[in-house]
């Protein structure tokens, strides 16, 4: 898989760059970036390389959000460097914050125990914040209500590979709803009650439940074995949401809406650390056929501290083919379970 060499994927559909943008037919979708306005120099890096790598070949919009007012320099510093139209919009505050019913002494009593197992960000609030956001509220923001697919990227992040065809026209003219680059295992200890409760959500619901949802990879009853990350049953392999590609209209659609609310409604985001990655994960895998989702392997991508790094010629060369991390944490990558419980009857589309 990592020798052979990837451009794009391979479909006899994708839609190159136009010499001209002038009367290109974009799709409905936008680059997505929730920042803090502390996070200006780290942010405009990765525009720098979203831009260089792919956007300026096709100048999609973007939408900043804040729970915070961006300042006017963060702004007119943004401004000048994407091609594309620019949104900077905030969160209100009722989305946003930690809900009043949330009983603090038994938060403080998980908090405690989330440390000593060494839960990154348990007793970050503000982290739990942006977990549930971008769980369960984004994609319901009075902007983005205008736009069906989202590119969300970060700060601090980087691109590798030059993305020449039009990503979001791949997601709608092959019926995909949800891309991602890198997978990985989660610390079970922040999401011991997910699984559970998911499993309570379709045994009250089970109509949501896809006739194809991917319940190998969920479950992972053959990889892993010794079970060891294993959190009440689901196997935490989750698609890093740090780089994703997806459709709002499933994360708007009745079956994901139900579902994230009873999760909401049990006070998870908070008690545990339930990241935003393992929620639209199973969403993703459960309530839908497991073909909506596509691996993005041409797209070669940093976050800190993982790559991944596709054998391309379109490469930067900073990028060390079939790279996982540094250090080296190949342990955590779960990819090859796509790959081979999923990804399988697709694979002649890579
Ligand atoms: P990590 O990648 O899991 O270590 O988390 P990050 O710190 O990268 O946060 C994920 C995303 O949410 C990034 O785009 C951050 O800029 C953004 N983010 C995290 N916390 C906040 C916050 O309190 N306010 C705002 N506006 N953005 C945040
Ligand atoms: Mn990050």
């Amino acid at each position: 898989i990592m020798k052979a060499e990837v451009k794009e994927p391979n479909v006899g559909n994708l839609v190159y760059a136009p010499e001209s943008l002038v009367d290109y037919g974009r799709e409905n979708a936008t680059l997505l970036m929730l920042v803090r306005n502390k996070e200006l120099r780290t942010a405009l890096q990765a525009i720098e390389t979203v831009e260089s790598q792919f956007n300026h070949k096709f100048q999609y919009p973007y939408v900043f959000l804040n729970d915070k007012e961006f300042t006017d320099k963060f702004k007119s510093t943004i401004t000048e460097k994407v091609s594309g139209q620019v949104f900077f919009e905030t969160i209100d505050k009722v989305t946003w914050d930690r809900p009043d019913w949330i009983d603090s002494a038994k938060e403080s009593e998980r908090i405690k125990v989330m440390r000593k197992y060494n839960v990154g960000y348990a007793d970050k609030l503000s982290y739990h914040n942006m977990c549930r956001y971008y769980s369960r509220g984004f994609y319901n923001h009075p902007r983005l209500q205008q736009f069906k697919y989202y590119w969300r990227f970060e700060p601090g992040t980087h691109y590798h590979t030059s993305i020449d065809y039009d990503v979001f026209k791949f997601m709608s003219a092959n019926d995909k709803t949800y891309g991602f680059v890198i997978s990985l295992y989660d610390t079970e200890r922040s999401i011991e009650t997910l699984w559970p409760e998911t499993l309570k959500f379709i045994e009250q619901n089970p109509q949501f439940v896809n006739k194809n949802a991917a319940w190998d990879w969920l479950t992972e009853k053959k990889q892993n074995p010794q079970k060891t990350r294993i959190a009440n049953g689901y196997s935490t392999c989750h698609f890093w949401s740090n780089f994703e590609i997806g459709d709002m209209d499933f994360f708007r659609s009745e079956a994901y809406t139900k579902w994230v609310n009873h999760l909401d409604a049990t006070g998870g985001f908070y008690y545990e650390r339930w990241g935003d990655a393992p929620v639209h994960s199973i969403g993703a895998t459960l309530f839908q056929d497991k073909s909506k989702v596509h691996w993005f392997r041409d797209i070669g991508y940093y976050h800190a501290p993982y790559y991944q790094c596709p054998n391309s010629p379109q490469s930067d060369g900073k990028c060390e083919v079939g790279k996982f991390s540094f250090p080296n944490l190949s342990d955590q990558n779960c990819l090859i379970n796509w790959i081979e419980m999923v990804a399988d009857n697709e694979l002649s589309m890579y």
